[in-house]
């Protein structure tokens, strides 16, 4: 509990006169919180006068009979709030978790002074220190179903046995009943100066404390303002707006001491997180929420996560722990995960993940999963192993399904062989999905095959790292194996290790190769020997991570480099089109060996659905459908359909695609096109249907709003038109942080490609709007000539344009730049 307060407060003269009379049970524990109530009061009034009336409850008289079994929560309190509404008392203190969720009529509580430890803790027998020490079968006392529950699916193996009784008879029935430990709450055991007695405490995501655990309540008499006034003195915000959370959670789940249920809610800022558990009477289930919000929210939240449980229940979700799925993300590449671990991925509900796992596979989880973080950032460090183990745990109860992502292969160091240890120590279930170790996945990108009948008939990979930082291999028996060694984590040590295998025989000559990024498109490969690694590479400003690699197979770099021989590699492009649309551009550039970011600039909207729907309705009047964009395609196609007509009600006009890729949409719904002019663009279509269109005809052609006027234009002499706006182009929302952005933008990006004059619009306006300065020497690349004009228009010199107007054309072009220009 926080010191108390020594400032005094000045007081209301009518409750300086009189004697204020505290109301409080007997017990140790009851008689120390008021006792603390009482000097923090004094401290703030020391002129106050207080008194103390202890009063037996019903609780109190019942020893003998386990708790969950006689009755509500209201056992405690009822006489002292009977006394408190008789003005027999002013106030009583009473531990918050045993009052229930709905104050009585007439009495109010005060806001809460901060509260005390709010952990369960373990009370064990001699010789134990903490759960994981107790033998098969070890019999733990408490008289909550809460922490029964939850201990068992801690350790299914535990007997627990119910007690009942204050602290110090709860702790003396280790002997009287033969027990190994009993759970108390820490904040009881703090108070009383048990603290020696606690052998290891149960952190609130292995075991969640009871709503309000830890906390006081001051309650008084709804109309006794004067009083109100003098508890509220002692309040602490983040106990007041952490208990008013928990305690939502327990008055919405309406549930009374028979059930399994807890609450524990912590501030870090305004961000506030309520974690809570409820179960059944029997305990078969346990059912887990989690929720986040503002401080301001804290009932809502409450609520909230009361609504949770109660439709996990229905759902009859989260019986047992869930199977965590250790992942092997393979070596950078995201595209090297396997198609089990993408499965998983994108089904699970929460994915927990760290360094070295490239982006993209996180953003492949369902996008209200849990996403858990717990690798190293520049700034801080990383979860310590133990922690990671033990939330794998308790997310195995909260999830359906878990993702352990972890680099490369789960059990290629990384320590993946400790958390299945621990998870099956824990009674959860465990599967691992392998992954492509960088150590063979991150050298075939390297253009080094591991193996090769003419250098090296084995390969063992190893560790270039240690606890002390000593490298205690047995580098006599290293230095003499012939196959290829590969060591990880090694980029502290190269020299070391270069050292210590020359000393111990190997041939200074050996070639070596350190690979730094693997599979990435930052991907560096250097070249050295035994002899020459400590002077011709860079170490120290060697990228991790990083492998070493050490024998005659790096020779055959020279011919199997094929990665970093692709056309784009290492060069990052970025795609505006639209998010619909990006795909296929962005596969057709990363197959060249590009690094694709897409930041979309347009998105597309429908308008006039009336007219569209007029126009269906009256198909007869036309005699030609025309298609200029694969967007009109979608929208006109999915309007005919909704009108309850398919293609049939096109069989009687003459269509035209504006391109080949048009025209695949167009054959994707079963329609041929009759004419698609050789060059994709309005002229184009000009040209080719001038000598084919008679004075009869009757075109329609649904386009976007911005589409040029000059086709309808040019028809109007010729026959007649109908040109129907059906959608239009809106700038996109930006997902990404703008802070991402600039990194991007102002330094990594070396081509920026536009496919539309929107997306150069939009672009140049989104630079504009958050000061972003684009790369100075980044090359611009554009679909075609209208394109490039908005482009110039805007002051972005063209370095690249695309013949015809294609995707493919574009990333063809972009592929012939030369190297060294970019
Ligand atoms: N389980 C991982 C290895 C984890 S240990 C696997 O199978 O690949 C981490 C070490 O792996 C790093 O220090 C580095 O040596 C190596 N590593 C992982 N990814 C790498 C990559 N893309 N390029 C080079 N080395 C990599």
């Amino acid at each position: 509990m926080n010191s108390l307060e020594t400032n005094s407060v000045k007081m209301n003269r009518s409750n300086m006169d009189k004697t204020i009379i505290v109301g409080t049970r007997g017990s140790r524990l009851a008689l120390f919180q008021t006792d603390w109530v009482i000097a923090a009061l004094s401290a703030k009034y020391p002129d106050l006068k207080i008194e103390k009336k202890i009063i037996s409850t019903k609780g109190d008289q019942i020893l003998n009979v386990s708790l969950d079994k006689i009755g509500d929560k209201g056992l405690f309190v009822k006489e002292i709030e009977a006394q408190l509404l008789s003005g027999d008392i002013d106030f009583a203190v009473h531990s918050m978790k045993d009052m229930p969720s709905q104050c009585a009529d007439g009495l109010c509580f005060a806001a809460p002074p901060a509260r005390e430890d709010v952990r369960d803790a373990l009370v064990l027998k001699k010789g134990y220190q903490g759960l994981n020490d107790l033998p098969q079968g070890a019999k733990i006392g408490t008289g909550s179903k809460r922490r029964a529950f939850q201990l068992k699916q801690l350790r299914p193996d535990l007997e627990v046995v119910a007690i009942r009784g204050n602290v110090e008879t709860r702790i003396a029935k280790i002997e009287t009943m033969a027990l190994d430990g009993v759970v108390l709450a820490a904040a009881g055991l703090h108070r009383l100066d048990l603290t020696h007695q606690i052998s290891a405490y149960l952190e609130p995501n292995e075991m969640i404390p009871a709503p309000a655990q830890g906390a006081l309540c001051l309650q008084y008499r709804i109309d006794d303002l004067e009083t109100g006034t003098l508890l509220n003195a002692l309040a602490d915000r983040e106990t007041a707006v952490c208990t008013s959370a928990e305690r939502s959670f327990l008055a919405a789940v309406d549930g009374s001491c028979h059930l399994p249920i807890g609450a524990y809610a912590h501030l870090d800022g305004d961000q506030l997180t309520l974690h809570c558990v409820f179960g059944d009477e029997d305990g078969n289930a346990l059912y887990y929420a989690d929720v986040k919000g503002t401080a301001a929210a804290a009932e809502k939240l409450g609520i909230k996560a009361a609504e949770t449980v109660k439709e996990r229940m229905s759902m009859n979700m989260s019986v047992n722990p869930s199977t965590v799925y250790l992942v092997g993300s393979g070596p950078g590449d995201p595209m090297l995960l396997t198609r089990k671990g993408e499965m998983l991925i994108k089904t699970c509900d929460c994915v927990i993940y760290d360094r070295l796992i490239p982006e993209d596979l996180i953003r492949l989880a369902p996008e209200n999963a849990e996403k858990i973080y717990v690798g190293k950032a520049a700034s801080n460090h990383a979860m310590p192993q133990d922690d990671i183990n033990e939330l794998l745990v308790s997310l195995s109860y909260r999830y359906q399904r878990v993702v352990r992502l972890k680099g490369g292969d789960p059990y290629v160091f990384g320590r993946g062989g400790e958390e299945a240890a621990f998870l099956k120590a824990h009674g959860v279930p465990f599967e691992v999905v392998p992954g492509i170790s960088s150590s063979i996945g991150g050298l075939a990108y390297a253009g080094i095959p591991i193996t090769h009948r003419d250098y090296a008939s084995s390969f063992h990979v190893l560790t270039g790292h240690f606890k002390d930082d000593s490298l205690d291999h047995d580098w006599s028996v290293i230095a003499k194996l012939s196959g290829t060694l590969v060591f990880l984590m090694s980029i502290a040590n190269i020299a070391n290790i270069c050292a210590q295998l020359m000393a111990n025989g190997k041939d200074g000559q050996t070639p070596l190769a350190v690979v730094s990024k693997a599979a990435s498109a930052d991907q560096r490969v250097y070249e050295a020997t035994l002899a020459t690694a400590e002077t011709a590479l860079p170490l120290g400003s060697i990228d991790s991570p990083a492998l070493l690699v050490v024998g005659k197979v790096v020779t055959m770099r020279e011919t199997l480099d094929w990665f970093e021989a692709k056309p784009l590699f290492g060069k990052r492009i970025l795609v505006t089109r639209s998010s619909r649309q990006a795909s296929r551009f962005s596969e057709m550039l990363e197959n060249l060996g590009a690094k694709v970011i897409e930041l979309p600039m347009i998105d597309f909207e429908n308008i006039h659905d009336s007219e569209l729907q007029t126009a269906i309705e009256s198909l007869h009047q036309y005699t030609q459908l025309w298609f200029t964009s694969e967007n009109a395609i979608k929208r006109f196609m999915t309007a005919l359909f909704e009108s309850g007509r398919d293609v049939r009600a096109l069989g009687h006009l003459k269509v035209l695609a504006i391109g080949t890729q048009t025209a695949k949409w167009l054959k994707s719904y079963g329609i041929m096109p009759d004419y698609i002019p050789e060059t994709f663009t309005q002229e184009g279509i000009i040209d080719h249907m001038q000598s084919v269109l008679t004075a009869e005809d009757h075109i329609l052609l649904p386009t976007a709003e911005k589409a040029r006027p000059l086709l309808s234009e040019w028809l109007d002499g010729i026959c007649r038109c109908t040109a129907l706006h059906i959608y239009k182009t809106v700038p996109a929302t930006v997902l990404q942080e703008v802070d991402d952005i600039r990194k991007l933008i102002e330094t990594a990006i070396d081509i920026v490609t536009f496919t539309s004059g929107s997306t150069a619009e939009n672009f140049d306006a989104f630079l504009k709007a958050n000061t972003l300065t684009l790369r100075p020497d980044a090359k611009i690349a554009s679909i075609g000539p209208i394109t490039s004009q908005t482009l110039k228009a805007l002051g972005y010199p063209i370095d690249i344009e695309a013949a015809p107007h294609t995707l493919e054309a574009l990333a063809k072009a972009i592929m012939e730049v030369p190297n060294e220009t970019l």
